[in-house]
């Protein structure tokens, strides 16, 4: 079965990036929300991304129904795609443990809400949003079929460019100046060079 090692390893991703967000996820619970952004739009952002990433993916591995729209790259790009998925998981584990108890997969703002400068944090401010970047780019090289591998960037594009102003507007409003200088330092999803 061509591509079957690919499959295996999107796969496993999937599963280590519910891995990290399980502990998290459960802490969770018991915080409380002080503000809260989550309406109609973020919900939508929120369902696109699971469709791109998750549900269709899945259809492509576990059915047939799919791979009408199939291609078959070099096995080399599939590595490479491998190479990403390793990267973004990296990076994807180092935000959690670095944002910790101020984590939430929506737009909130929590009790106790601390800014995080440091770590992962003290590079790019957005390394969940950078390791997903990683992950789409990934996507289509793992995930050789038309439909399905590139459902991930599409339907994050709009996820990033809606959700990040509104995130960082909500930081700027919460945490104000301590906000802004942490803007002025530190960039978006690329380091910035000196
Ligand atoms: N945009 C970040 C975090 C995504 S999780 C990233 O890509 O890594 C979304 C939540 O993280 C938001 O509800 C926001 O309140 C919180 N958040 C984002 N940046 C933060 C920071 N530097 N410090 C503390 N909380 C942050």
């Amino acid at each position: 079965m061509p591509n079957l090692a690919f499959k295996i390893i999107y796969v496993a991703a999937l599963v280590v990036e519910m891995a990290i967000r399980a502990p998290l996820n459960k802490q969770r619970k018991q915080i409380k929300v002080t503000s809260n952004r989550v309406n109609r739009q973020e919900a939508i952002l929120l369902g696109l991304l699971f469709l791109g990433n998750f549900l269709l993916p899945l259809l492509y591995i576990f059915s047939p129904w799919l791979n009408f729209a199939n291609y078959t790259l070099p096995p080399w790009a599939g590595w490479l795609g491998a190479a990403f998925v390793l990267g973004a998981l990296i990076v994807f584990w180092r935000a959690h443990v670095d944002l910790g108890r101020n984590w939430s997969p929506t737009l909130q703002i929590l009790d106790g809400h601390k800014l995080i400068t440091q770590g992962i944090y003290g590079m790019i401010r957005h390394p969940m949003y950078a390791s997903q970047w990683l992950w789409v780019l990934a996507q289509p090289l793992l995930i050789q079929n038309w439909i399905a591998g590139l459902a991930g960037a599409l339907f994050y594009l709009p996820m990033y460019f809606i959700r990040v102003p509104v995130e960082e507007r909500m930081m700027l409003e919460q945490f104000g100046d301590e906000y802004r200088d942490y803007m002025r330092r530190v960039g978006r999803v690329l380091p910035r060079l000196r």
